[in-house]
């Protein structure tokens, strides 16, 4: 079986490596998104058997702006979908790119968004959009680096920072950081200035370790919160309670999108993967026809005891 701890922890420190990378933009070196997807993945699944990736050469683009889609769960517990755009941060302090409309002109993140509520239909499986920034920056004369001024952090219900943060005490671990869609579109259509800025989205960003890891309810025994027995439910919950985070701010009570995520996060995990994902699981390549639009699909298989589920 999956140990979720040991991931959860694997991606803390994939995080760290990938804030490393970034930060080192300033030295002549700038990681694209794509090579530093393919380095977590990889490293993920060196680790973790239960693991199974696959790199698609499709479009430069992707047509469903998504970079990777990750399929979590297991036969017993059921699947869910995570169509993840990737992001990283530039030496400016901004996120170029955001506002990018593909061919169609139509906004990255609409076509990401859509695509997730048109293939749930599809597949009748829950699928949630969501960007994935990369992020590093070093302090100043040497130092450790600091949580940028006048920003939120949205991972610390006490509204701490790293490193007083006891939910996330390293910086480093926003190095690959989550937010919902839904969040990157409040930030991106909300006031001028921040609107592609590192303040504007690290303040609705949680560490990537956080979609598989709940924190423990207070006099909960131990163990009990931390190591989710069923891994689908668990992403489901952290994205419902995130989303629902972004409606208590305000910022997506007038997107029309929310009430139909809430839907999706509410929906049972499927009890089958789309038909590519199914064959990747099982070793196989997908059929032509159905071959995927991201980059990389990843298949976290958590009742799985080895490689060959
Ligand atoms: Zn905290």
């Amino acid at each position: 079986m999956l140990n979720i701890d040991a991931l959860v922890k694997r991606m803390d420190e994939l995080a760290d490596l990938t804030w490393e990378r970034v930060a080192f933009a300033d030295r002549g070196f700038s990681f694209r998104e794509d090579s530093i997807t393919e380095h977590n993945l990889f490293e993920l699944a060196r680790h973790h058997p239960q693991l199974r990736v696959q790199r698609f050469n499709g479009a430069e683009e992707a047509v469903n702006g998504a970079d990777w889609e990750w399929w979590v769960g297991g036969p017993g517990q059921g699947w869910v979908g995570l169509r993840i755009q990737a992001k990283k941060l530039a030496i400016d302090g901004t996120y170029h790119e955001i506002s990018h409309t593909t061919a169609h002109r139509r906004r990255q993140y609409d076509v990401l968004i859509n695509s997730c509520f048109e293939d749930q239909e599809k597949y009748a499986v829950p699928i949630l959009p969501l960007y994935c920034f990369y992020n590093g920056w070093n302090g100043q004369s040497g130092l450790d680096p600091t949580w940028p001024e006048n920003t939120k952090n949205a991972a610390c219900p006490k509204e701490f920072f790293p490193p007083d943060c006891t939910h996330v005490p390293n910086i480093r671990s926003f190095g690959c950081a989550i937010s919902s869609a839904l969040d990157v579109v409040a930030v991106h259509q909300g006031p001028r200035g921040s609107r592609t800025t590192l303040n504007g989205h690290l303040a609705r960003s949680r560490p990537w370790s956080h979609l598989f890891y709940k924190r423990k309810p207070p006099g909960a025994p131990a163990g009990i919160g931390t190591r989710p027995l069923n891994v689908a439910d668990t992403v489901l919950s952290q994205a419902g309670a995130w989303l629902r985070k972004g409606f208590e701010d305000v910022s997506l009570m007038n997107n029309p999108d929310y009430g139909r995520l809430v839907e999706t996060v509410r929906r049972p995990p499927s009890r089958q993967l789309p038909g590519y994902a199914s064959a990747i699981l099982n070793g196989r390549l997908p059929r032509d026809v159905e071959w995927p639009e991201a980059t990389f699909v990843a298949i976290l298989n958590a009742e799985a005891t080895s490689q060959t589920s």
